[in-house]
């Protein structure tokens, strides 16, 4: 499975997050005309979140009324700590308006993190969990990746717990980390958790092996793949998590 990511962030102009969301649009009619049963995600940095609240909410409105009549889920992706409320009084706006294809991510490097997921578990907004993408104060954020790590098997747990409970909540485990997918399937199969409750997610093109192998073990597996112009900021914070990265990068643009 796939979520379909149209690059882009930080626009300037109105103007540019109208063009963001038509872009979006544009591309779920397509999925509808090919009949595609993907999601999308968005930043809402792209949709004018910078520029104006209404902007934004408008131009995220547009694109969840073309994602509902084909029951296609738009996840709002989780930017930097200066736009956590931000993102999230955005996405609970649209929810409380009636929108159930709406969802949205929450960082583990975050120590505010566990209180965000349990209210939104609470409200029935569904959560996609990565580690956190975006360079953080050590006043907002866990410094120390170990701890970071330790805080995404708890933030799972958490999850996986509440999946059990309400099943609509369907979380997404997003992360490359092998010991992070093993301890998820470890709580699901001790606490009886069905694998059809949750899935993971991975990047396009990374450890593409790891996605064969929990898919082939019957896990819920959806990659997510970026297009578009845009790709710089992307790019760099693949780099920033993996410099070998850039090797990769430069050898490939020699390649006959
Ligand atoms: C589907 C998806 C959606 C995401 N959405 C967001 C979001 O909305 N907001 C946000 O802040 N972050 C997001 N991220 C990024 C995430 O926060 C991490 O920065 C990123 O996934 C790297 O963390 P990791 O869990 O893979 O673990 P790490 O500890 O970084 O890596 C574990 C292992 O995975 C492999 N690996 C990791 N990254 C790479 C790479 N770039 N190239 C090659 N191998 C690699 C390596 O083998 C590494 O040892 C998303 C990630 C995914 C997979």
């Amino acid at each position: 499975m796939v979520t379909i990511d149209h690059l882009g962030e930080n626009v300037a102009t109105e103007a540019e997050a109208r063009e963001a969301a038509d872009a979006y649009v544009r591309l779920l009619d397509a999925l509808a005309l090919a009949r595609l049963k993907a999601h999308v995600s968005v930043k809402l940095t792209q949709f004018g979140l910078d520029i104006s609240d209404e902007a934004c909410l408008a131009n995220l409105r547009r694109v969840l009324d073309r994602a509902r009549p084909s029951e296609t889920f738009v996840r709002v992706d989780m930017e930097g700590s200066a736009h956590t409320d931000g993102v999230l009084r955005s996405v609970r706006a649209m929810k409380a308006s009636g929108y159930d294809n709406v969802g949205t991510v929450i960082q583990a490097y975050l120590f505010r993190s566990a209180d965000d997921i349990a209210s939104l578990c609470a409200e029935g907004i569904r959560v996609r969990l990565c580690k956190g993408a975006y360079k953080e104060p050590p006043d907002k954020a866990y410094p120390k990746k170990t701890d970071v790590d330790a805080n995404y098997v708890k933030l799972t747990e958490a999850l996986l717990a509440a999946a059990k409970e309400t099943p609509g909540l369907y979380p997404a485990l997003a992360t490359h980390d092998p010991k992070m997918i093993d301890a998820a399937k470890r709580y699901a199969s001790q606490h009886g958790i069905p694998s059809s409750s949750f899935e993971f997610q991975m990047l396009y093109g990374i450890r593409r092996d790891l996605q064969d192998q929990i898919s082939k073990e019957g896990f819920n597996v959806r990659v997510y793949v970026p297009y578009g112009t845009q790709w710089y900021p992307y790019f760099m914070r693949r780099l920033a998590e993996r410099p070998a990265n850039l090797w990769f990068f430069v050898s490939s643009l020699f390649k006959p």
